[in-house]
């Protein structure tokens, strides 16, 4: 089962993939989870793309290339992965098919009403990575995580204008390899004209899922 979730910033790629990652028990893999914990590590690789995360711009596709193949070759990815933010150019669509073969690309299509609404009341723990929303999806204690009690954070590019470079970029680069997907078939798009509860999306996205089983 090799699904891939695509969606503009704020989309709800993270939320709906670490839904189908524990219900399915396949890994979930994030770049930008990845790419920030090496920002955060300050390794040799966070080093070298930290100015790309801070600008919301993309990190070229030779390192995110080389980062998932070594990902997807890890043993628990035998039975399926749930990828999360890749592929996001044609050229990284095209190294992706050289390593594995898609069943369905769930295709997260939300207007820029709701991102914008979503991404300012975004929270995420510092310690989990469990995702808030003020509004949608409050913590029961003000800053800190039900979960872990870990800190909750404001991602510094769901800034306003990093946001608006973000979804510059998503138009750009994204949107022509969603086209490549749909001819191939294995598009689902899963739609929010405005906002909809978790489970209610979760509904469409189980019955993309049930065609592939
Ligand atoms: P995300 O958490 O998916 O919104 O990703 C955060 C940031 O990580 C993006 O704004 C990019 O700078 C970088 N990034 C994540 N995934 C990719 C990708 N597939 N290609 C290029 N850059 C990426």
């Amino acid at each position: 089962m090799n699904i891939t979730i695509i969606g503009p910033p704020g989309g709800g790629k993270g939320t709906y993939s670490t839904r189908i990652s524990d219900k399915y028990g396949i890994p979930h893999i994030a770049t930008g989870d990845i790419f920030r914990s090496e920002v955060d590590e300050q390794s040799e690789l966070g080093k070298k793309i930290e100015k790309y995360l801070e600008k919301g711009e993309l990190v070229p596709d030779e390192i995110v290339n080389k980062v998932v193949r070594k990902r997807i070759s890890e043993p628990d990815c035998k039975k399926g992965f749930v990828l999360d933010g890749y592929p996001r150019t044609f050229p990284q669509a095209k190294a992706l098919e050289e390593m594995a073969e898609l069943d369905l690309v769930i295709n997260l299509d939300v207007s820029e009403e709701v991102i914008i609404e979503r991404l300012s009341n975004r929270r995420i723990c510092k310690s989990c990575g469990k995702i808030y929303n003020l509004k949608s999806l409050p913590p029961e204690k003000e800053g800190v995580c039900d979960q872990c009690g870990g800190e909750l954070y404001q991602r510094p590019d769901d800034e306003p204008e990093v946001i608006r470079n973000r979804l510059k970029e998503y138009k750009k680069r994204t949107q022509p390899i969603i086209d490549f997907y749909r001819e191939k078939g294995i598009v689902e798009d899963i739609v929010f004209k405005e906002e909809r509860p978790i489970e209610d999306a979760m509904k469409d996205i189980h019955a993309a899922i049930g065609k592939i089983n």
